[in-house]
């Protein structure tokens, strides 16, 4: 470019008219495009293997399912259990009742809510006119013992969601009863605490769903007892009017 046009273009403000940086940076750009349509590329794949895994479970009969969860090895919940606990009770249940967890009773027995919060749990049901495994179904948001019964962490929790899924197309359940904060908030994909979950109605995939205090809680704390006993009989009230409908 002459010199005199450069100074007319100057005058006019229309300097700089290009910058050498410019495509410098789009020369540096273009590896980091490289790289990122590579990850988007991981990405998508691991997406279709999660979806290819979704959907394989939700095509499951109850044998398969059972015998795939024994066999998961989908998080590292697997690296330290003794057993799967898959869940217990009628496969055609009314009532759907899912908690945490296994706790160690339940690792080494394979079934859910076993030993003094098992017992309570019992009685809870006892209390609304059920028992274990007639029209009650009993399972847990994971199906392996979190070590030191610590809660599922959330990536745990995701693993085992589509055995969870599965459980509730087959067994239909006309309502779901969350126990405690872990379940119900995973449940209701909430933040919320459990008392301000506890006392209404909520839904699951258009399942009723209530939400009360896991019974190992109500052994630490008797106070919430009777908190739980209200939620029950809203459960129990719940139900009759579902089988009235
Ligand atoms: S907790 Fe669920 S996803 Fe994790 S290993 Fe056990 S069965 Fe598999």
């Amino acid at each position: 470019m002459s010199r005199r046009r450069k100074e007319t273009l100057h005058e006019l403000g229309l300097t700089p008219i290009w910058h050498r940086r410019a495509d410098s940076a789009l020369e540096k750009s273009a590896p980091s495009t490289l790289a990122s349509d590579q990850s988007v590329s991981k990405v998508n794949a691991a997406k279709a293997v999660i979806n290819d895994r979704e959907a394989q479970i939700s095509r499951m009969d109850w044998a398969q399912l059972k015998a795939t969860v024994a066999g998961c090895i989908a998080c590292r919940l697997c690296e330290s259990r003794t057993q799967t606990v898959f869940g217990v009770g009628g496969e055609q249940a009314n009532w759907l009742f899912i908690g945490e967890g296994p706790g160690a009773r339940e690792d080494k027995t394979g079934e859910p809510f076993v030993g003094q919060a098992g017992k309570l749990l019992d009685n809870m049901l006892r209390s609304i006119q059920l028992r274990r495994g007639e029209g009650v179904y009993i399972t847990n948001i994971v199906k392996c013992r979190p070590p030191n019964n610590r809660a599922p962490e959330p990536d745990e929790a995701e693993q085992c969601r589509p055995y969870l899924e599965r459980q509730i197309v087959l067994i239909k359940p006309k309502l779901i009863v969350a126990l405690g904060k872990v379940a119900a908030q995973n449940l209701l994909h909430s933040n919320e605490n459990i008392g301000n979950l506890r006392g209404m109605l909520h839904s699951y995939a258009d399942i009723p769903l209530i939400v009360t205090y896991h019974p190992a809680y109500l052994l630490r704390s008797l106070s919430d007892k009777a908190k739980a006993w209200e939620d029950l009989c809203f459960a129990k009230a719940t139900m009759q009017s579902l089988l009235a409908q």
